[in-house]
């Protein structure tokens, strides 16, 4: 089939940027001059090798945008001729992407965050600012419609959740050029946002998160420990993370050799033993997970360590990433090794670039002591691993979605069966792990099933991460063994700010469930939140006062599920937006006054939206975009007397 190709030129930057990751042209087909033929239609050869690199385009474009802050029609062009993509498909990626720009954009943009626990630190009077200083925000308009850019080198943009609760409200900013820049920024003010807009880049060259002298993130070490409950944050703020003999001074790189010496079936059977499921949100056994892809004949093998959490209220996985990452690199070899994998990605959302800096360092240091590579420790086994970054898009926290992005295409989910652990990354057998589910290999290596058992319940051993963030008074990271109250944590965490009373907490984040605040006494496992129609989901306990404008917050959950549809099955692209439409015209009636019927049959409405969503969508998003709502309507009783009252 012909290719009908962009005609418009690339700037010597855009193709700069290209080359920089596809290296320079080299056969007729991707626009170099190995072989004799006329044109990359007729020519013999190349034209495979050319469409295997398939999987870079994902990382060109980002190349592009990180050089010149936007991708051009002729950007976009270069991109397409290096690896023989369709125009058209290569448009789809680019616009999939939030963190993408395919109209003119300055070099400098702020992302701020205006998701649900920004919003209620103060993000709407930032954005509220900027929109006085420094005009309307971007968006992420096509082609043709260009957007006016009229307040010089620098625009600013509404942001989903960075990841940043912790030290919220927060914002990232990204500077174009050669080299490119990207800082995360807490604690953020309108003062700190217009400086980040106008400052001379040099200035913000003082850390990633310390712009306006904020602290680096809590991880809540001692309350842990006293909660008898330490053992993923052990080295977590204590632990030079750039250092591999401080890592290992602290034990690190002590399960790797007993992994290797115990062989890759009994690493599993200790794995299963231990009963430790996923820590991402889906609760698979972990061990189930790994028999299934070692038992595969087909090869090769691929191990992804799943770091593109993006469930607003989730910051946990970004604490291990900065603070251990050496833990996860000896981590995801042993789950290599158990697995026989050979090859091993870190898929990491783009809004972590202190993560990016920190795992990247780790593994290099790893590789230049032989932790990596070939022959690994002596052993006959070689492995490694290397980091792909996400760019903006909350969908591809779905395994399968990641295989898509991998492989250069949308992100969009593939439906289940086959499974991953068969037709898995490029339609092999393939492992995905979420951050902490590998952070927990090491405690099971080196101690055993039972050690591990011994901490948690029957049915939900171990310990667990818990972000907790909004209106409390140390938000951060804390670990606790699984049954612990969620009360105890919130006295951990040292109680509502300001010694108000709780309004509610959301419980699993954006696709979890609020808890009421008569419910608090609740056990944190996975048979206690579901016997009471709740869940863990990735950790969040997002707090909220009891002012709070509840109504707010459910809408902005809305239109984050409305924004985050990939759009592929029509029961969420669809829905999401009908779901949102009620809730606005809730609002207004509401404010007119309210006509009780007129909110009860949004209220049924919602239902049958939901109801449609979980019945017939594709993956977990659309299963799950209305499960906040939901309990906001049942449990909370926000629009109505609550119909549920369980716990
Ligand atoms: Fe995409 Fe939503 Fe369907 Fe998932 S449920 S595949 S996010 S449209």
């Amino acid at each position: 089939m012909d290719l009908r190709q962009i005609e418009a030129a690339p700037t010597d930057a855009e193709c700069a940027a290209v080359d920089a990751v596809l290296g320079a042209p080299d056969s007729a087909w991707d626009g170099g001059a190995r072989g004799s033929q006329r044109d990359a239609h007729t020519a013999s050869f190349g034209g495979h090798e050319t469409r295997a690199r398939r999987h870079l385009l994902l990382p060109a474009l980002q190349a592009v945008q990180a050089r010149v802050g936007w991708i051009s029609e002729g950007g976009l062009g270069y991109v397409c001729r290096r690896l023989d993509v369709p125009p058209a498909e290569a448009w789809g990626v680019a616009t999939f992407y939030a963190m993408l720009a395919t109209s003119p954009r300055p070099r400098r943009t702020l992302h701020v965050c205006d998701d649900i626990a920004c919003r209620v630190k103060g993000a709407l009077a930032v954005c509220e600012g900027l929109a006085t200083s420094h005009g309307a925000p971007v968006t992420h308009a096509p082609a043709g419609h260009a957007l006016r850019v009229d307040h010089g080198d620098a625009c600013w943009t509404h942001a989903p959740c960075l990841g940043l609760c912790d030290v919220a409200p927060a914002a990232l900013l990204t500077i174009a050029g050669e080299p490119s820049a990207e800082r995360s920024l807490a604690h953020v003010t309108i003062d700190v946002a217009r400086a980040a807009l106008d400052l001379p880049r040099t200035a913000l060259d003082d850390g990633p998160l310390r712009t306006d002298g904020a602290a680096a993130p809590y991880v809540g070490r001692a309350e842990s420990e006293a909660a008898g409950g330490l053992r993923l944050l052990t080295r977590a703020g204590r632990v030079d993370p750039t250092s591999l003999a401080a890592y290992r001074a602290a034990g690190g790189y002590t399960a790797l050799p007993k992994a290797l010496a115990a062989g890759g079936d009994a690493v599993i059977a200790e794995v299963a033993a231990s009963g430790l499921v996923g820590r991402g949100g889906a609760a698979f056994s972990t061990g189930r997970k790994w028999a299934a892809v070692r038992a595969q004949a087909v090869t090769p093998h691929y191990l992804i360590c799943n770091a593109d959490e993006s469930e607003p209220g989730t910051f946990k996985d970004r604490v291990l990433l900065t603070e251990d990452p050496f833990a996860i690199v000896e981590a995801m070899t042993i789950a290599a090794w158990a697995t026989k994998c050979e090859h091993g990605y870190v898929y990491l959302r783009a809004e972590y670039p202190l993560a990016a800096e920190r795992v990247q360092h780790a593994i290099d240091m790893a590789r230049a002591a032989g932790l990596l590579g070939e022959r690994i420790l002596g052993a006959d086994f070689s492995f490694d691993i290397e980091i792909r970054r996400g760019a903006g898009a909350y969908i591809c926290g779905e395994e399968t979605a990641i295989f898509e992005s991998i492989e250069g295409k949308r992100g969009e989910p593939r439906n289940k069966p086959p499974f991953p652990v068969s037709h898995g990354l490029f339609q092999k057998p393939t492992v995905v792990n979420n951050v902490e589910t590998l952070a927990n290999v090491l405690p099971i290596v080196l101690e055993g099933s039972v050690r591990f058992a011994s901490v948690g319940t029957a049915q939900s051993p171990g310990t667990r991460l818990f972000c907790v963030s909004g209106h409390i008074a140390k938000p951060g990271v804390y670990e606790l063994p699984m049954g612990a109250r969620l009360s105890d944590l919130l006295r951990m965490a040292g109680g509502v700010t300001g010694g108000r009373g709780a309004g509610a907490v959301l419980l699993g984040g954006a696709a979890g469930a609020f808890v009421r605040a008569d419910e608090l006494d609740l056990a944190l496992t996975h048979e206690d939140t579901r016997a009471a129609g709740l869940t863990l989901g990735s950790g969040v306990v997002l707090v909220f006062d009891d002012r709070t404008d509840l109504h707010d917050v459910v809408r902005r959950i809305a239109a984050f599920f409305r924004d985050e549809s990939c759009g592929q099955c029509v029961p969420c692209r669809v829905g999401t937006v009908r779901q949102e439409e009620a809730l606005h015209r809730i609002a207004h009636a509401q404010a007119r006054g309210g006509v009780a019927g007129g909110v009860a049959g949004e209220v049924a409405l919602l239902d049958d939206i939901g109801r449609a969503m979980k019945d017939g969508s594709i993956c977990g998003l659309g299963q799950t975009a209305y499960a906040a709502v939901e309990s906001a309507i049942h449990r909370l009783g926000l629009y109505g007397p609550a119909t549920r009252r369980e716990a």
